[in-house]
């Protein structure tokens, strides 16, 4: 299922406002219950410097000026209280093939470079 496809379903449970508000690391966390686990909204989202941007700031991978949006996400990161919560969180769930946008600080080619390092080591 692409995540287009995802995105629309989970808009149609929470409302596409209580998705916007969520952030990367809560939509994240919402594709995760939803998809997975069945857990909640973890608690260190209430602490996440995105939690109240939207998440088209950190899902730009095809937009034309990605590279620039791209870098404006990671400094919202760069500044999160809770980058190491959120990056452990996403790398413990999220499938190699299926990455997108900046999560945790770091891109999709960057998690799967750390997804490849954490596996050797
Ligand atoms: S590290 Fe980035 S994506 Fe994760 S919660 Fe903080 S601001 Fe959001």
């Amino acid at each position: 299922m692409s995540t287009d496809r995802v995105l629309a379903r989970v808009r149609k449970v929470v409302g596409t406002a209580g998705l916007e508000r969520l952030g990367p690391g809560g939509t994240r966390s919402t594709l995760r219950a939803l998809l997975f686990d069945g857990a909640g909204v973890p608690a260190w989202h209430q602490a996440a410097a995105c939690r109240d941007l939207g998440s088209e700031a950190f899902f730009v991978d095809s937009a034309p000026d990605a590279n620039l949006r791209v870098q404006a996400a990671k400094r919202v990161c760069r500044g999160c209280p809770v980058r190491t919560a959120c990056l452990a969180d996403v790398m413990a769930w999220e499938r190699p093939s299926r990455r997108y946008g900046v999560v945790g600080g770091l891109s999709p080619v960057e998690r799967q470079r750390l997804h490849l390092r954490m596996r050797e080591a």
